[in-house]
């Protein structure tokens, strides 16, 4: 039966047919050679709304009963006007606008849409379409027509202000190619819509209806979107970030095969190196052009060229003559990574240009600015020790007698502030002899003055050899010498009054004059101070200047004493 209604058919209502069978073979092709996404999804839909028109116009002519070709005439319309909606809703997508699609936008196109496209189809009281003998003998269009018409116009509109306004937003050129892509196929779209309009519409009477026409511009954009598609990948989301990735990054990106022609390269790489898809790249000529040091390129293209491939990173000074960047010195990173098989063999290579100048420039600059903080470091630490050792002199100076090398008397003095009120406090025994040297005047008179300057040097000398490391010598003033002694009673003392009296006496001093020396005496005070009261004492200065003058009462009994004697004393 099938087979005697096909033949009744006439030969050019195929036409429709045969672009039904295409269009749904580009459906298959997208649905299965695509991963899909959203934006697939929305294709596909608007495509199935393109496949219903010329299958719906073909099935008109297989049949002879006017009201199934009515219906199916309303079919191809109804899909018409749907399609005008899927346009849209696609261009929406395609130009990275879908945001804009919100609930209320999506009702608002969606509801007329669907009630025309019913309207359509039901073709109440021959609104949309009217015939008596047959659509291709005679139809009238009604009002429904114009409307759906009007519909498809607004869908057209605002599609293409959609696409110019992300034409003109339009950020990465693959956005752009993307958004004149769905312009061109609208475009395309439109210009076969008209002339079947105005052909097979406002002049039909004038022209023989010829079939297919809107069907092939709905096929030719068809194809034009799967063309594109398939060759530039506009729908491989992954791949549009990775290439966009790719172009936006300042560093040189080149992909290599194993024999080192060029399969691709992102748009930086111009500024390193001028190469293009199909060249062949020769690492060792392109090291020799930047006139790289022998004994680096060596190095590098070793490893470049191993036969076990592994990842080389190398920097390249270029100067200034051949630096293709600037001017002045340029540093260059270059990696150059292998790609391989499971089983380690080489396919290709990625190659990586980065021009690092800055950061070097940023490296040596933090490197010479530690360096110079070093050295001031080091300055700084030599000059805390000068002062350190000027600090120590100084208190050398401060605390000792330039001649002799003994305490002075200043230092004494505010040493034996604080013992005092501790030896009182714990109760501790302690002495302070009184020493002068006899009849000193005489030397200088005899001798000179830097004899009698070598009397008291060497006396102090044989003085401190007798003493404990306690003990506490100091020059009092001119020939007199004070001693501290701490944790000593009165027996103590003496004893070593005595020893010293007998010392210093014993102690021959050179003159200068051959054969010459001479031998001093020196007369004692001492004052022990014993069992004293726990009281306190309330101005230590006060209670030393008592302590002295005791002591130098002693003294001065043992100089009336005829001198070179001891006189002690006890304060309790
Ligand atoms: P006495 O036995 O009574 O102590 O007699 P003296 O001559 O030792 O006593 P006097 O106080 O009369 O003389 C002390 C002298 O010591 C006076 C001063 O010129 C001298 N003299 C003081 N300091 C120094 C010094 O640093 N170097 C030298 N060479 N002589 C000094
Ligand atoms: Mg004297
Ligand atoms: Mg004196």
């Amino acid at each position: 039966m099938l087979q005697g209604w096909v033949k009744g058919l006439e030969s050019w209502i195929w036409i429709d047919f045969i672009l039904f069978v295409f269009m749904l073979g580009l459906f298959f092709y997208v649905f299965i050679y695509n991963p899909i996404t959203r934006l697939h999804k929305v294709y596909l839909l608007f495509h199935f709304f393109m496949l219903l028109w010329p299958a719906s116009q073909f099935l008109i002519y297989t049949t002879d009963r006017v009201s199934s070709q009515l219906f199916f005439f309303s079919i191809s319309f109804s899909a018409l006007s749907l399609q005008g909606f899927g346009w849209l809703i696609f261009i929406y997508f395609l130009t990275g606008r879908s945001y804009l699609l919100t609930r209320r936008t999506w009702l608002l196109l969606a509801v007329p849409t669907v009630v025309l496209a019913v309207l359509i189809l039901a073709n109440p009281y021959h609104l949309f379409v009217s015939s008596e003998f047959g659509v291709a003998v005679d139809r009238e269009f009604g009002p429904l027509f114009w409307i759906m018409f009007g519909q498809l116009f607004v869908c057209c509109i605002l599609s293409i202000t959609c696409i110019i306004r992300a034409m003109l937003e339009g950020t990465t050129p693959r956005h752009r190619n993307q958004v004149s892509m769905a312009l061109k196929g609208l475009l395309l779209f439109l210009l076969f819509g008209w002339i079947d309009l105005l052909l097979n519409v406002v002049f039909d009477a004038r022209f023989p209806d010829i079939a297919g026409i809107t069907s092939l511009g709905l096929t030719m954009s068809a194809l034009y979107f799967c063309i594109s598609i398939h060759r530039y990948r506009v729908f491989d989301i992954v791949r549009i970030a990775q290439q966009d990735i790719a172009n936006s990054t300042p560093a040189g990106l080149m992909v290599l095969d194993a024999e080192g022609t060029v399969l691709e390269g992102n748009r930086s790489l111009q500024s390193y190196l001028s190469v293009k898809s199909g060249d062949r790249f020769d690492m060792g000529a392109y090291l020799r052009s930047l006139k790289v040091l022998p004994s680096e390129s060596e190095t590098f293209l070793h490893r470049y060229n191993s036969i076990v491939p592994e990842r080389v990173v190398q920097e390249i000074r270029i100067e200034p003559a051949d630096s293709p960047l600037s001017g002045s010195v340029r540093h260059l990173q270059m990696d150059a990574s292998p790609i391989l098989t499971s089983d380690k063999e080489l396919l290709g290579r990625v190659i990586t240009f980065q021009d690092i100048t800055e950061i070097r420039y940023l490296v040596e600059e933090k490197h010479r600015q530690n360096e110079i903080l070093q050295l001031r470091n080091r300055e700084l630490v030599q000059i805390q020790e000068e002062l350190f050792n000027a600090n120590l002199k100084l208190e050398e100076l401060a605390t000792t007698d330039s001649l002799t090398g003994c305490y002075n008397r200043r230092f004494l003095m505010q040493r034996l502030e604080q013992e005092v009120v501790a030896n009182m406090r714990y109760r501790i025994p302690y002495a302070i002899i009184l020493f002068d040297i006899d009849r000193f005047k005489g030397i200088n008179d005899s001798y000179g003055h830097l004899i009698g300057d070598e009397v008291l040097l060497a006396t102090a000398d044989a003085v401190k050899g007798m003493l404990r490391r306690s003990d506490v010598l100091a020059r009092y003033g001119g020939e007199e010498f004070t001693i501290y002694l701490p944790h000593t009673n009165r027996v103590q003392a003496e004893l070593l009054a005595e020893r010293l009296k007998e010392g210093v006496e014993s102690n021959q001093v050179a003159t200068g004059t051959p054969g010459l020396s001479l031998s001093i005496t020196i007369s004692l005070g001492v004052l022990s101070v014993e069992n004293q009261s726990p009281l306190g004492i309330k101005d230590p200065k006060a209670y030393l200047r008592e302590l002295f003058q005791e002591a130098d009462t002693a003294l001065y009994e043992a100089k009336n004493n005829g001198r070179n004697c001891i006189v002690g004393r006890m304060r309790a």
